[in-house]
């Protein structure tokens, strides 16, 4: 079986220097972290707060920790002291509470807005429209504690490798028509998409961050 450090070399090696790899260390244990860790993996993501605030605790202070999951607004308080990028900003409401936790840890921290791009009912996310009103909204700029540093989108978990394809398409698209929307506040430098079975098809659409967990750790 090849190991965590085998399949992180496989990956970095297969990744072009634009896209970087958030390896997601969601359910795992840190043991295995730690071999991430020692194999030269630096940005973790997590999905639920309470399970990334140990694993900060636990582990060396020069990972960062990337939120990947939905989050709840009461939970934002407890990740707001270290979180370096939230991915799954998906609300005004969200967004806020962000910025008033920042504000409190005399931190910006950036964000990038999750945008709606699968068939599926499940995923959670903004339609273009909405993230659109949300970057042109002039209550952002009260905000002064959060940036928006980007997109983020999950394709639809299908074997269909050019319907995947064409909403990686579309959410590049979309990333590429925000920049005229670009100012102090809102820039489009990070664009997330990929996981273990689409992050070569994410990264020749464009991806500067891909999520990847199952094909570093082995399945949850
Ligand atoms: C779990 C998760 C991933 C990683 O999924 P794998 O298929 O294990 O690579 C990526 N993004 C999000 C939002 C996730 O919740």
């Amino acid at each position: 079986m090849p190991s965590i450090a085998d399949n992180l070399a496989q990956i970095e090696q297969a990744l072009r220097k634009e896209t970087r790899l958030v390896a997601v260390t969601k359910t795992k244990p840190t043991t295995l972290l730690m071999e991430a860790y020692e194999a030269g993996a630096r940005l973790f993501g997590e999905n639920k707060v309470q399970e990334m605030v140990a694993k900060y605790e636990e582990l060396p202070k020069d990972i960062e920790w990337h939120m990947i999951g939905h989050l709840q607004t009461n939970k934002v308080k407890y990740m707001a002291p270290f979180v370096s990028l939230v991915h799954s900003v998906d609300s005004f409401k969200l967004l806020k509470e962000i910025n008033k936790e920042a504000r409190k840890n005399d931190r910006i921290i950036d964000c990038l807005l999750q945008i709606y791009i699968a068939r599926e009912e499940t995923k959670f996310g903004l339609s273009e429209d909405e993230a659109l009103a949300l970057i042109t909204s002039p209550e952002l700029a009260t905000l002064a504690n959060v940036r928006i540093a980007g997109l983020m989108g999950m394709a639809s978990n299908t074997d269909d490798q050019e319907a995947v394809r064409s909403e990686f398409r579309g959410l590049k698209s979309t990333f590429e028509a925000f920049k005229n929307h670009e100012n102090a506040q809102v820039t489009m430098r990070e664009l997330s998409m990929g996981m273990s079975g689409d992050y070569l098809i994410a990264m020749e659409e464009g991806s500067t961050l891909v999520r990847v967990g199952s094909a570093i750790f082995g399945s949850r």
